[in-house]
């Protein structure tokens, strides 16, 4: 309930809640996570993911994501190093995207690749996407934004459909997100939300109650992890 209070010069006015804003960390790089925190039960919507510990001090053996028929990793091998597992779930996933998508070993699709330091990335079992095609994530994500935001205005449905439609179609961005997202099998630690996190996370899923931290931290690529 608002209250109502009287000023010295005898008005009236309602008093405001005040709205309180999630005090932001102070650079990027240093989520929550960062610092583990066995005591405190974790969030699993404003935190993608432990660091696994134990693994980061095995080590295990990490190879670049190769290129493939109809796509091609344009960042240097060392920007994609992953576990066997998660490098052979993505060629998988490009495989079989590229051709579907219209990209053969002539007109290969190029893919954008880093490897991220936080959380599963410390053991390479995860890769963050940049770009994919001509374009980064962020601009795919930009237009597909656009494209919606024009589409909720169309006079009828079946125009907003056509819309929708025409932007699914066209965007890749959004495309390989949806077959990442079809892909089974993501990692998804005790108490923490399946590690598949983008600009169309909280539209489409699988976390669609991404926080609004999280969500601001994968505007510019998917974080996918294994
Ligand atoms: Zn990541």
């Amino acid at each position: 309930m608002n209250q109502v209070i009287r000023t010295q010069d005898g008005r009236l006015v309602q008093l405001r809640p005040v709205r309180l804003y999630r005090v932001t960390p102070p650079s990027p790089q240093a989520p929550a996570q960062m610092t583990p925190q066995p005591a405190a039960r974790p969030n699993p919507s404003s935190q993608p993911a432990p660091a696994a510990a134990e693994q980061t001090r095995r080590h295990p053996a990490l190879q670049p994501i190769p290129s493939g028929q109809a796509y091609r990793v344009t960042s240097p091998p060392e920007h994609s190093l992953a576990t066997a597992p998660l490098a052979s779930a993505l060629q998988q996933v490009f495989e079989k995207f590229a051709p579907a998508n219209g990209f053969s070993a002539e007109q290969p699709l190029s893919v954008s690749l880093r490897r991220g330091t936080l959380g599963l990335h410390r053991a390479g079992r995860a890769v963050d996407i940049y770009a994919i095609g001509e374009k980064g994530l962020r601009q795919w994500g930009t237009e597909w934004n656009s494209a919606m935001r024009q589409a909720a205005t169309a006079p009828t449905p079946q125009e907003r459909a056509r819309l929708v439609a025409e932007e699914q179609a066209r965007n890749p961005g959004y495309n390989l997100y949806k077959a990442l997202q079809a892909h089974v099998g993501w990692a998804q630690p005790s108490s923490y939300p399946v590690q598949l996190f983008g600009p169309w996370t909280r539209g489409e899923g699988p976390h669609k109650a991404i926080s609004d931290q999280l969500l601001s931290l994968h505007r510019d690529h998917i974080h996918v992890a294994k």
